[in-house]
């Protein structure tokens, strides 16, 4: 599970992200707001841990602005406020759960499994472009000319491209969310996956095109007949 942990109390931060990776998480640790949003935009993350009190940008507004790019990403709000009327701000502009400081860290992880779970069986759960649907539960792509259930690796990618539709995704992305923790991976072996979902869309006749940008990137494009 991959993690952003949005939180500028240092040492907390710390401890968190030592408790989550022991538990198998993969977390980025960002210490603002704008950093947040700007991780968040990033995309690829299965959940976020919002502190609300926050250098820059609060972690209301952050929320506020997720929300409104259309980012549907389970988010934690993690804060020392415990009046109730911010608890109900949060939830309302769109926070999947809340957590008062002090809190014991074995709580974080279960709500946090319990959030990503929720999320799993959510209709949003799909992403959609042109002719073309890929399920984040299932991990199926699929047209209306068939389907294929995509290999972890895969289904990191074309999520990614689908998320970011007609943006660049660098390579140096694709590293960091699809073989994350891993030495560095040439760019031959992204090419040869990206290869794969190229094979895949067009057996589904699928109207998406992978388009590579230089030597940096890819990009997702519709074309015209969908
Ligand atoms: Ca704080």
């Amino acid at each position: 599970m991959r993690l952003l942990l949005v939180e500028d109390e240092k040492s907390l931060a710390c401890a968190l992200e030592t408790i989550l990776s022991d538990k198998g998480c993969l977390v980025d640790t960002v210490y603002d707001g704008k950093e947040a949003l700007k991780a968040a935009r990033e995309g690829g993350y299965d959940a976020i841990v919002l502190d609300l009190m926050l250098p820059k940008e609060d972690g209301f507004s952050v929320l506020k602005k997720i929300r409104k790019r259309g980012d549907f990403t389970p988010i934690l709000i993690l804060s020392a406020k415990s009046e109730v009327e911010d608890r109900i701000h949060g939830l309302d502009y769109g926070a999947d759960d809340y957590l008062t400081k002090p809190f014991d860290p074995q709580e974080l992880w279960a709500r946090i499994r319990a959030m990503t779970r929720r999320q799993a069986r959510l209709p949003d759960s799909i992403l959609s472009a042109g002719n073309t649907v890929l399920n984040r539960s299932t991990h199926e792509l699929s047209s209306k000319h068939g389907n294929y259930i995509l290999s972890n690796k895969e289904y990191r990618m074309m999520e990614l491209l689908m998320i970011h539709q007609a943006r660049m995704v660098t390579l140096e992305r694709f590293r960091e969310v699809v073989w994350a923790g891993e030495d560095k991976v040439d760019s031959s072996v992204i090419w040869t996956y990206i290869s794969y979902l190229r094979k895949k869309l067009k057996a589904l006749d699928s109207n998406l095109t992978i388009v590579a940008i230089r030597n940096t990137g890819y990009s997702l494009e519709v074309g015209d007949d969908a």
